[in-house]
């Protein structure tokens, strides 16, 4: 059996920690399985030499004005963790060889500091396994179609390893992180959140498009598409003591489930959010659009988007954009309007998002009345509304970010299983 393994920041933060990890490699291969091993930097090495960029350059964010450096910078640290788990390992006795994203050909596109895979090779990964080796690879980087060294994106190990297990067929691919698994919500904030046992691709996609980060996103959707399941699970339990037959973390897979039953997720916080307001427009699609298209012009990406019609017969639109682009989004829209007729703006920045994530919310009543219910009683103020196919994500002041989380995961009930009674119920 191919088994992927992944071993986030954390899990490798200290010598005793890559030894911890180097014996639980060892086991599985005692066990009989061949292994591709993914690590992170150690511990905070990737935040550690992001400041060491912004001193060195006297920049807030170094990565804008020298992105093929930070490249360079950045992917020292999975390297650094590569080379010394495979000594762990090979002093446990076991052969091992460790490779850079580069030398196990995982081909990217040219963006840097945030390259999508292209494609992934992995023949030198493929040859160590065949030769008997565990295979250790640097995570979060790869080489560009120019043969520049590239990086996935904060939080990109994950998919260097579900793209791995997608392209050597790996029989199961796990990702070792600090906590047990995928929460109903992020368990160093809300205490009664529960491990979830298994949930879709689409449901983890969106708790970590809503800052969910114990799964990269893009890994989830790799997954998804090539039909990798995964397992979260701790690198810190000792495995050998913990019950035999327990269930262990959760699973990401294809789920299948009661059909149309309402099925609640987690409620995933994200912070950085602005909102702009813009009143007094004239009204009609083409503002919208002529919006909008300045917008993406200008790089700017747009969240939610609502419009009304005040009494004067004026439009007004509100969309939310994140909280760095907010100065820039409000420039951009003033010149837009210009030639419009004109328009008042007022941006308001220091914004959350929150979303409730589950199946079966569409057409069913009572899921909002709820979530409002919750959110008045604890005294937070909904700032704005969207929702999609999976999801009701409400915009709340970031100051009240945890209270939120806390009384949307209180009304729903997420701390029991069968959490749909909560809305059934009513
Ligand atoms: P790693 O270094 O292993 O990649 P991350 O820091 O990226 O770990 O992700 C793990 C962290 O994600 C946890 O320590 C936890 O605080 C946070 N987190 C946020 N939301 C959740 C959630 N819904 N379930 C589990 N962990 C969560
Ligand atoms: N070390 C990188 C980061 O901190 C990649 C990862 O951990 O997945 O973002
Ligand atoms: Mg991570």
């Amino acid at each position: 059996m191919l088994l992927v393994q992944k071993y986030g920041g954390s899990s490798v933060g200290s010598p005793e920690r890559i030894r911890a990890v180097a014996k639980r490699v060892a086991n599985a291969r005692r066990r009989g399985h061949d292994l591709v091993v993914v690590v992170s930097a150690m511990g905070d090495t990737t935040d550690d030499l992001t400041t060491l960029a912004s001193l060195v350059t006297g920049r807030e964010r170094p990565q804008d004005e020298h992105p093929r450096e930070m490249d360079m910078l950045l992917t020292a640290g999975e390297r650094i963790a590569a080379a010394l788990l495979t000594m762990a390992i090979r002093e446990q006795g076991f052969e091992a060889r460790s490779f850079t994203g580069s030398q196990a050909a995982i081909i990217t596109d040219t963006n840097h500091t945030a390259a999508r895979i292209r494609e992934v090779k992995a023949g030198r990964v493929r040859e160590a396994l065949d030769d008997g080796c565990i295979a250790i690879v640097a995570g979060f980087q790869g080489v560009s179609t120019e043969r520049e060294i590239t990086t996935l994106g904060r939080g990109g190990s994950d998919t260097t390893a579900v793209a791995l297990a997608a392209a050597l067929k790996a029989d199961a691919c796990e990702i070792y992180t600090d906590v047990d698994g995928v929460y109903t919500a992020d368990p160093r904030r809300v205490p009664g959140a529960r491990v979830i046992r298994t949930l879709t691709h689409a449901e983890m996609m969106e708790m970590a498009a809503n800052g969910a980060q114990v799964m990269h996103g893009r890994a989830v959707d790799i997954g998804d598409r090539f039909g990798v399941d995964i397992r979260v699970l701790s690198s810190f339990v000792d495995d050998d003591a913990a019950d035999e037959g327990a269930p262990r973390g959760t699973l990401i897979t294809h789920r299948t489930q009661a059909m149309e039953e309402l099925v609640l997720t987690g409620v995933a916080p994200k912070g950085g959010q602005a909102k702009l307001v813009l009143r007094g427009l004239a009204p009609g699609m083409r503002t919208q659009t002529v919006l909008l298209e300045a917008l993406a012009e200008n790089g700017v990406s747009v969240d939610m988007v609502n419009e009304s019609f005040g009494g004067d017969g004026r439009m007004q639109i509100q969309l939310t954009v994140p909280e760095e682009a907010a100065s820039r989004a409000e420039e951009v829209l003033r010149a837009a309007l210009e030639p419009l007729g004109g328009g008042e703006i007022a941006a308001q920045t220091g914004l959350s998002r929150i979303a409730l994530v589950g199946n079966g919310m569409t057409g069913r009543p009572g899921v909002y009345a709820k979530a409002y219910r919750a959110l008045l009683d604890a005294g937070v103020e909904v700032q704005g509304v969207s929702t999609s196919s999976i999801s009701i994500t409400v915009l709340v002041p970031a100051e009240r970010e945890t209270e939120a989380v806390q009384a949307l995961h209180g009304a729903f009930r997420l701390e029991q299983t069968g959490a749909a009674d909560g809305v059934a119920e009513r």
